[in-house]
């Protein structure tokens, strides 16, 4: 059965958020040909973002542009998404299982009266029904899930499902739509990010993550120097970031962020399942640490049982010889 599905793409520091691409092509599954409509929200102009959405396999985009949309706000954007919803009457609506993405989408769901499948890392359309699949216990298990009924609205874990190709012979209405945002009763006056530069960590390929084995913040030296010339993030454990090595923003795991990159180097890390919780999805699992009983390498793809500070900056010695 073919529906209508609505991908609400995110714009973050004037760029769009990869999982936006990954969400229209979650869409295409749901969608079983029906049509794909981008929605962004911002306050700067839309249209090339909107045109980039197009590329990426939506049919047609809207965007709602207003200076009350320039940070993000449950109250802002769920009243922009609110106005969408109920002009496109969508099947089914897809979004980045992202900060984002994990506040407003229940927002949205209780204002719509749906349920809501959330942190979904595979979607496949199984005759009637689209099946979502979504870890739970920590990462331990996998559950599949359908909503039988009325509209299937989902949110995706970043890096999980390939964004199609972008093909730019690809053309799509952008309309911008008018939307008056009241009521604001959070108003951000300023952010201050703690992390500044470098690859976003729950979008990175590559994250080099440091524990308590790295024994300071000096210690992540090695790690960041192994992160560039990867083209990789820094990443951490809990036990690094109460130990002040590094900002709690670093922090991967069960309370922390939840990252699937390509290669995942833990250095220094035991591996609690706490840790582990957030990032035993990894494609690739490298553990560097001195105990050979660490619990890491019970996850690990290859495992090197060594000081990190003798390790890491060899492998990061080697990796620039094999790039000259
Ligand atoms: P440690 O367990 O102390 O391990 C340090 C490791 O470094 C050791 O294995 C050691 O052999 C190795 N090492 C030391 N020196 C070197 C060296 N020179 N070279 C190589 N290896 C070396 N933790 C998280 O990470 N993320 C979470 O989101 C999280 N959430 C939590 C939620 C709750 C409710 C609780 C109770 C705990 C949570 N934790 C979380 C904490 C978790 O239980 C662990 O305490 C934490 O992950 C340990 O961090 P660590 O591996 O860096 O430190």
């Amino acid at each position: 059965m073919s529906r209508k599905v609505l991908v609400i793409g995110e714009v973050r520091e004037g760029a769009l958020r990869n999982v936006s691409f990954e969400a229209i092509a979650a869409a295409k599954t749901m969608s079983d040909g029906g049509e794909i409509v981008g929605v962004l929200c911002g306050s700067d102009d839309l249209t090339e973002m909107g045109k980039e959405l197009v590329y990426y396999g939506a049919d047609r985009v809207v965007t709602v542009q207003s200076d009350q949309l320039k940070s993000y706000t449950s109250e802002g954007y769920s009243q922009a998404l609110m106005a969408v919803i109920d002009d496109e009457k969508p099947e089914g609506i897809v979004m980045g299982h992202t900060a984002i993405g994990k506040d407003v989408t229940p927002k949205l769901a209780s204002k719509i009266e749906t349920g809501l499948i959330s942190d979904a890392v595979d979607i496949e359309e199984t005759g009637e029904n689209i099946v979502f699949t979504r870890p739970i216990y920590s990462g331990k298990a996998f559950e599949k899930k359908i909503i039988t009924d009325g509209l299937i609205f989902a949110t995706i874990r970043p890096n999980n499902i390939k964004a199609l190709d972008r093909d730019e012979s690809r053309s799509g209405e952008v309309t911008a739509k008018e939307v008056d945002i009241k009521d604001l009763r959070t108003v951000i006056k300023d952010i201050i990010r703690k992390t500044s530069e470098g690859v976003d960590l729950s979008e990175a390929n590559v994250i080099i993550a440091g524990g308590r084995g790295v024994k300071s913040e000096d210690g992540f030296k090695p790690l960041e120097e192994l992160a560039e010339v990867l083209g990789g993030a820094v990443g951490a454990s809990r036990g690094a970031c109460d130990a002040e090595y590094c900002d709690y923003s670093l922090q991967i795991g069960q309370t922390g962020k939840v990252v699937t990159p390509d290669l995942y180097i833990a250095c220094g890390i035991s591996g609690a399942i706490q840790h582990l919780a957030g990032m035993s999805n990894s494609k690739v699992i490298v553990a560097i640490n001195k105990d050979p009983e660490a619990n890491i390498f019970n996850v690990a793809d290859y495992g090197i049982v060594g000081d990190l500070f003798d390790v890491v900056p060899k492998l990061t010695e080697e990796i620039k010889q094999i790039k000259v």
